[in-house]
């Protein structure tokens, strides 16, 4: 697994919310990756993820602690955690900023009609091209119109892997924008969902505010973070 811990931005969140900004003015396009231990994992058996990881024109952030703490052990500085949820919030600030043209995709229609209307009242220079919740049954369809309507900024939250095999199916067809998959964070953006208290957060103890406010991630954070750190920590350095 060494390989992908290789490719990880590995500078501060800050340095990479410049990069963002800049991308952004160039109207570069950019597949952004959050990599958390899920992420790898499947792209172990995922050649098509694996190539999207390994690309050089993709950033892959660290987003989970269990990738910091794994990229340690084969002795490589990742500065620090930059989470797929202060990424968009970042990129939705800059949207303001620059007055620029968004799309979402996923999550449940009343969630994402909601964030909708928090991006509206707080973020009010944003241009919302169009919205879609992520159970329609026609994915694929979504997406075309997304390409021609040409965001600067497309969030995708769908949930690993789905989110990222949809953009690497369509990337090659977008002349420009930041695409994004953003797993739960509309549900935390839209207010359905709180996220972790600061202090948790700081602490890097996120993971363990969620499993005591939902116990059912129990079986996937041991799955996702005690028994990836091992196997990652067996791994020659
Ligand atoms: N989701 C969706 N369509 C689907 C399956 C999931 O839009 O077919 C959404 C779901 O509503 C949630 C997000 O994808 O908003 C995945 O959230 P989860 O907390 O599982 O992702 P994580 O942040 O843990 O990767």
């Amino acid at each position: 697994m060494k390989e992908f811990f290789e490719v990880l931005y590995k500078k501060s969140a800050n340095e990479y919310y410049i990069k963002l900004s800049k991308y952004l003015d160039n109207k570069q396009k950019k597949f952004i990756i959050t990599a958390n231990p899920e992420t790898f994992k499947i792209a172990l058996t995922d050649s098509q993820l694996k190539g999207a990881i390994l690309n050089k024109d993709n950033d892959i952030i660290p987003d989970g602690i269990a990738i910091v703490k794994g990229a340690k052990h084969f002795k490589i500085e990742v500065k620090e955690r930059i989470t797929g949820c202060d990424t968009a919030i970042k990129l939705l600030e800059l949207a303001n900023q620059k007055k620029k043209a968004i799309y979402l995709f996923g999550a449940k229609e009343e969630v994402v009609e909601r964030l909708v209307e928090v991006i509206k009242k707080n973020y009010s220079k944003i241009k919302i091209l169009g919205f879609s919740n992520g159970y329609v049954e026609d994915k694929d369809k979504v997406f075309s119109e997304i390409v021609k309507l040409e965001p600067d900024i497309c969030l995708v939250a769908l949930g690993i892997p789905m989110q990222e095999k949809l953009i690497m199916k369509y990337i090659s067809k977008v002349k420009k924008g930041i695409y994004m998959g953003v797993g739960g964070t509309f549900d935390v953006l839209s207010g359905y969902k709180k996220r972790a208290p600061k202090i948790f957060i700081k602490l890097n103890l996120e993971w363990l505010y969620r499993i005591v406010t939902e116990p059912k991630r129990l079986k996937r954070f041991y799955e996702n973070n005690i028994k990836f750190l091992l196997s990652v920590y067996r791994e020659k350095k």
